[in-house]
């Protein structure tokens, strides 16, 4: 008898229906945002499960991160059932990890073999290159690092490295890489790219094992196809051979992490590589007003490199798209606060909204205005502003500064940056404080009169402990800002991070940055520290309501009711770094950001810029994002300035053709803060040069170093 269809088939458009019904042969899922490519994938799978057309175990599912996984599994339990057990399901580190686990032998590893962390892995550089008699300071071990995992990246052994690349590091790059993975087999240890490199050379190596997994893998699914790496997507390749029957969605539009070795080429390659693949398009959004989409449709189509498709929805037209113009970057979470207890009283949840910002130290700022106001947040997919690694070694700088005596604070420095301490005499200290019970600093004193200590050792100690002395000499004299920067740099902490080449690298110098522009919010470091202890008790319960605070990055896939976009302003958003580094495609890269950002709304975007931003304790005025200009008018709402801003006659009256806010200006100056010495704001109208070239005057921040670090 016919049974009727199942629920997750009646919920599904024709379009979607097809994909979901479509279970022979390649598939690729091709659409914008919020048209249902996830809800495609859950479905299929739970689709794949009722027909029976393949056991859990035979089913692989990769999804962009470990939350999106449990989500995914969560989904598909509910419709068919607890009939997952055994499913091939996360991502691709989770998933290459399992794999690699069952043949370690057979690649030179054994089954236990540890997965490397950063430190780890930068420590071990550190040794190949002492033990090459090469000069770390003309070879820095981050930038070896980001080398070689952008050819792991890449999917390339030792001697498989481009002759363009072999330049790199005066040309042993390729050699020190060859060197460093025949180490890390020694060391039965895989850094992350190996996961995916070792799981390549099992499978062009043994075919018999590729043969048993390209046999078991009936289907595989892949979301967010768009941002997968040359490795990754040979991965696929190769386990998709047999069955053929692999479905990727993606939305080139949505192609993010290019930073990260991503290919959205990939997608184009598909057709190519899976002959006869079905493409299905997916037009109807189901998630955002008219306005929302046709504000990040207009925005998006600014981009040249892109496969281009329509997008409509049927819901209820909504609001427009808010823009609003704020002094600084106070007001701003001053404003955001406001809204959203204005939302609150309205009865909507917290849950349903996030702000998103493009760098991670921009949370900071609605951090501390959510803890002044009493609203709860969460900041999805990394640490809050104070618990990140970099701002508790700063903190414990500024720490030991204020009480030589605080022990805990002294150890996270004393070899951060690495000073060549090892645990024999750090335990030496230990031992001999705990001993006559007293600090650590103050055994160190003592010790240094001593010849306890390897000559080496008690140079680089005695010198830290000279610094400290000079630091805290001038922290009588001089501005408590000025000194945590002195601090920061004759440390070496800055420059530990300016070395790193690890794509986080730049957002921790970002972070230090912001951390010196939150302290001039306080008197002295005293005021300051007690704020920070205080923040850091601030305890939120798991399941309480929360506003989101992420990056655009991490925002990925998910959807809010109501959506804050602030700091769209040139050099910020789109960010100087990418524009410097990939030119044009890193224009394009970041309006893909602004896209993803703006479609995860359902029914509002609340975009903001500000006309003053501080920056390293410095003021510095900024140009709105050309972005803005760039939303079309008809979906776009400007909001009066609020209270502090003055703008005399800013956007309000600036409206011209496009939306004008560049032309338009701030025209409101004034001194605030110490370095701020603003006069006339006197924009030239921008020219329109292909897009990418503003013309106004920007004043540079200060420290113009530290956010040259390097991107990759
Ligand atoms: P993104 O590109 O942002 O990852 P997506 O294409 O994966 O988006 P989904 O997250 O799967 O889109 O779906 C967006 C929203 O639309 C979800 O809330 C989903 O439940 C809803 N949706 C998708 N398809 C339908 C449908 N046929 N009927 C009703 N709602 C739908
Ligand atoms: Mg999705």
């Amino acid at each position: 008898a016919a049974l009727p269809p199942p629920d997750w088939l009646v919920r599904l458009n024709e379009a979607q229906g097809e994909a979901v019904n479509h279970l022979e042969g390649p598939l690729l899922v091709l659409a914008g945002a919020g048209t249902g490519k996830t809800r495609v994938l859950v479905s299929r799978l739970a689709h794949i499960l009722y027909r029976r057309l393949a056991w859990p175990s035979q089913i692989l599912a990769v999804t962009f991160t470990n939350k999106a996984a449990r989500e995914m599994r969560e989904r598909v339990e509910k419709l068919v059932g607890n009939a997952v057990e055994g499913l091939w399901l996360g991502t691709f580190h989770g998933i290459c990890n399992r794999i690699l686990r069952r043949h370690a032998e057979l690649v030179g590893l054994k089954p236990n073999f540890t997965i490397l962390d950063d430190d780890d892995q930068l420590r071990l550089i550190k040794q190949l290159i002492e033990a090459e008699g090469l000069d770390e300071k003309q070879l820095p071990p981050r930038l070896l690092k980001g080398q070689f995992d952008r050819w792991k990246d890449r999917g390339l052994k030792p001697g498989k490295t481009p002759e363009s690349d072999s330049g790199f590091a005066e040309g042993k790059g390729p050699h020190l890489y060859r060197l460093y993975c025949e180490r890390l087999l020694q060391l039965n240890a895989c850094d992350f790219g190996d996961l995916l490199l070792h799981n390549l050379t099992l499978f062009s190596e043994h075919e018999q094992i590729l043969q048993k997994y390209q046999h078991q893998f009936r289907y595989i699914l892949v979301d967010e196809y768009q941002d997968t790496n040359v490795a990754q997507y040979l991965w696929l390749r190769l386990l998709a051979q047999k069955h053929k029957n692999i479905c990727c969605v993606g939305d080139d539009d949505q192609s993010i992490y290019g930073w990260r070795g991503a290919e959205v080429g990939n997608i184009l390659r598909f057709e190519t590589d899976f002959p006869g693949a079905k493409i299905v398009r997916l037009e109807r959004n189901y998630r955002s007003t008219p306005h929302i989409l046709g504000a990040a449709s207009g925005l998006i189509a600014h981009n040249e490199s892109r496969l281009g498709k329509t997008l409509w929805t049927d819901l209820n037209e909504g609001d427009k798209v808010l823009v609003q113009g704020v002094w600084d970057g106070d007001e701003e979470a001053r404003m955001v606060g406001d809204e959203i207890e204005t939302l609150e009283r309205e009865k909507v949840s917290l849950n349903q909204m996030a702000i998103l910002v493009r760098a991670g130290h921009q949370t900071r700022a609605f951090e501390e205005r959510f803890l002044t106001i009493g609203v709860k947040y969460r900041v999805v997919g990394g640490l809050r502003f104070y618990e990140r690694r970099e701002i508790r070694d700063a903190i414990a700088y500024f720490r030991v500064l204020m009480q030589p005596d605080d022990d805990l604070a002294f150890e996270r420095i004393v070899n951060t940056p690495k000073r060549g301490l090892g645990e024999s005499t750090m335990q030496m200290l230990h031992k001999l404080a705990r001993g006559g019970g007293r600090s650590l600093t103050a055994t160190l004193h003592e010790l240094l009169q001593t010849d306890e200590i390897k000559p080496k050792q008690r140079n680089t100690l005695r010198k830290l402990m000279d610094d400290f002395d000079r630091w805290r000499r001038q922290a009588t004299e001089l501005p408590h800002t000025e000194v945590a920067e002195i601090v920061l740099e004759e440390s070496g902490y800055i420059q530990m991070w300016q070395d790193d080449k690890s794509p986080e690298a730049p957002g921790r110098l970002e972070n230090l940055k912001e951390l010196i522009s939150a302290l001039s919010d306080f008197e002295n470091f005293a005021g300051f520290l007690d704020h920070v202890a205080l923040v850091m008790d601030t305890e939120n319960s798991e399941d309480a309501e929360m506003v989101s605070l992420m990056t655009l990055h991490g925002a990925k896939g998910l959807e809010f009711d109501y959506i804050f976009l602030p700091g769209w302003e040139e050099e910020l958003f789109p960010s100087r770094r990418s524009l410097e580094n990939n030119g044009t495609a890193g224009l394009e890269e970041e309006r893909r950001l602004a896209y993803v950002g703006l479609t995860r709304a359902r029914k509002r975007a609340h975009i903001s810029f500000a006309a003053n931003r501080r920056i390293y304790n410095q003021w510095t005025s900024a140009i709105p994002s050309r972005f803005l200009d760039e939303l079309p008018r008809e979906h776009v709402d400007q909001r009066a300035q609020t209270g502090v801003y003055r703008g005399a006659q800013g956007l309000a009256s600036s409206g011209l053709g496009s939306l004008g806010y560049i032309g338009g200006g701030f025209s409101e100056t004034g001194a605030r803060g110490s370095g701020y010495q603003g006069t006339n704001w006197d924009f030239t109208p921008r020219q329109k040069q292909g897009g990418t070239t503003i013309d106004g005057r920007s004043r540079r921040i200060r420290d113009e170093d530290v956010t040259r670090t390097s991107d990759d």
